[in-house]
Order: C-alpha cells, then structure tokens, then sequence
C-alpha cells in the first residue's frame, strides 16, 4: 500500500494509491466525516493506537484498525480512485511534525568521495553523524528546486531512504526498531556544499527552501522485508550518478533508532533520512553540481521515483 497526499480541485487530499498506481483513494472517500485531514494525522492516530494497547502496529488489530479499514475499501471494486492524471502529487507529508532527523555519511563510498578541508579523505565515523534539516514545507515530486544563486554556487542531489516512524518510543530497542516504523520515502537531500563547508553544523547548508523534496509515496512497512535491502539511486539529465543498496549502511536502522531514542522520544510521524552512497556531485573532479533546467530523479526499489527540476 502506498500513501500519498495529492492536490485535486485546489484541495489537498491525503489517500492510498490504486493497486495500479492510476488513481487515488481520498481518507474522504475512505472514512467519511471521521476521516484524518492529514496523512501525519492519520500516522498520528495509528501510532497512538498502537500505544494505549502496548502492541506493536502492524500486529495491533487497534492500531490497525483504519489501515485494515483502508484495505477493506480499496479492494472493493464498487469504490472508484480519483484519476492521479487530475492531480498534482505533493509530498506526503508536506508539512512534517518537525525537522528531519538526517544522518551524514552512512555509506562507506560516499565517505570516501567527501575530502576534509585538508583535502585528506574523512575517516569512517565510529558514531553516527546526525544533523536536523528544516523543512516547514517539503516539495514532493515534479516541485522545482531552486539554486539560491545569490546565495549558494554548489547546489548537489542526495538519494535517501527515509524511514517514517508510526509509532512513537524513548529508549527503542534495535530488536524492536521495525515495530516502531509505518513506512518508507524517498528523500533528494539538497545541500548548498559551500555552506555546508563554511559552517560547523550541516543545518544552515540543508534548509534553504525546496531543499527537501520527498515521494512521491510512503510505502507501507510490510511491504518490505527485514533487513530493509532496497536498490537506491539517483540521476541527473538521464546520467546515474548514485546507485547503491541500503544493505550499505553502515549504521542500519534499528541501530539508528535504538541510538537516536536513547534519552529521546521519537515521535509518530518523525522523518529519519539515512544517509546517501557515493556519486554525489561534490564527488567528481571537476564537481557536476546542479544547473538550471536539469532533471533529477532519485529512484527506490519498490518505493518509485521521485523527480524534481531545477528552476530555468
Ligand atoms: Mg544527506
């Protein structure tokens, strides 16, 4: 089941994919006067769900109950999806709870590509390297980046899985990590390299606006076996520049989550971005950072792709 949030008819609709990814069902349709007026809400709800019963989601028939309502409606032949061709697909969750939670080199190729300002190659971390990216508005699939060209002269592409947390937790323990995951995104990690360079923290480089784009679904978790071992890459104007497998990490997901909840409360519709393989555009010599018009396409086994230009 994939997850989208839409806009039809100047209204924004959060809803479930058609199994044949042409239309969409509406949470309206689905739920009537009840329904979640967001995707982050309906995740919201499920996760609380699952909490006050101590069962995990995808187990919990409470938590469950209106992914099993949304099952029950979409696989009845009665109920018609709005065509996707008149709609506009938005991120899923275009305005998350709260930063994303992101991780820095997770790849070891992509560590290997990243010199240190002493132009020596960065070592392997030892710890996770986490960093928070602002987003109070994410573009979804077909947005436009924009380049800041006043600001920044090295904008780069970063294919991401991004894992969505459906139930919230402090203290998770790796074994339990999936149990607290509703579903899986593609995130285009958009870095301005110069300020990311020139500043301490990743923050200020991360957050300009459109820097965060992500879709065009969210995979719902049992689509997806565990380990999470998914084909991952990205290209620029047809040229792959990214490919890679999330079997790569080198910190895997329920060692992030059990490391990032220790003392931290994760909550139900948390983003986590873990990280982007080698093939970024600070990797080659010279640099292949992004130009106005190119098309960038960051693609996820099973998941889609999400595409984006860059402003003319
Ligand atoms: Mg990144």
């Amino acid at each position: 089941m994939k997850f989208v949030t839409v806009k039809h008819r100047e209204k924004e609709l959060p809803g479930v994919l058609s199994s044949d990814e042409e239309g969409v069902y509406s949470f309206e349709e689905i739920f009537g006067k009840e329904a979640p007026n967001s995707l982050l809400n309906l995740i919201q709800q499920n996760g609380k769900n699952a909490e006050v019963n101590s069962e995990i989601i995808k187990d919990s028939p409470m938590g469950n109950q209106s992914i099993e309502k949304i099952r029950r409606f979409i696989s009845d032949p009665e109920n018609i999806p709005i065509p996707l061709d008149q709609c506009d697909i938005l991120a899923p969750i275009p305005r998350p709870l709260r930063n994303v939670i992101c991780l820095g080199m997770n790849y070891q190729d992509h560590v290997k590509e990243l010199k240190g300002a002493d132009g020596k190659p960065r070592p392997v971390p030892e710890v996770p390297v986490y960093f928070g990216k602002m987003a109070s508005e994410i573009i979804g699939t077909g947005g436009i980046i924009e380049l800041h060209e006043e600001t920044t002269n090295s904008v780069d592409y970063e294919v991401e899985l991004v894992a969505v947390i459906g139930k919230g937790g402090r203290n998770i323990p790796a074994e339990k990590a999936y149990d607290h995951i509703f579903g899986y995104t593609i995130m285009n990690d958009v870095t301005a390299r110069d300020l990311q360079g020139r500043h301490q923290q990743f923050i200020r480089g991360k957050s300009l606006d459109t820097f965060t784009t992500m879709g065009p679904a969210i995979l719902y978790v049992d689509a997806v076996d565990e380990p999470v071992e998914l084909d991952l890459s990205c290209e620029v104007n047809g040229e792959e520049r990214q490919s890679s497998n999330t079997r790569n990490f080198i910190f895997d997901l329920p060692y992030v989550i059990s490391d990032f909840s220790k003392g931290t409360t994760l909550q139900a519709g948390d983003l986590i971005a873990t990280g982007t393989p080698g093939g970024v555009g600070k990797g080659f010599t010279p640099p292949k950072y992004l130009k106005r018009g190119d098309k960038v396409i960051c693609k996820i086994e099973k998941i889609g792709n999400l595409w984006n230009k860059v402003e003319e």
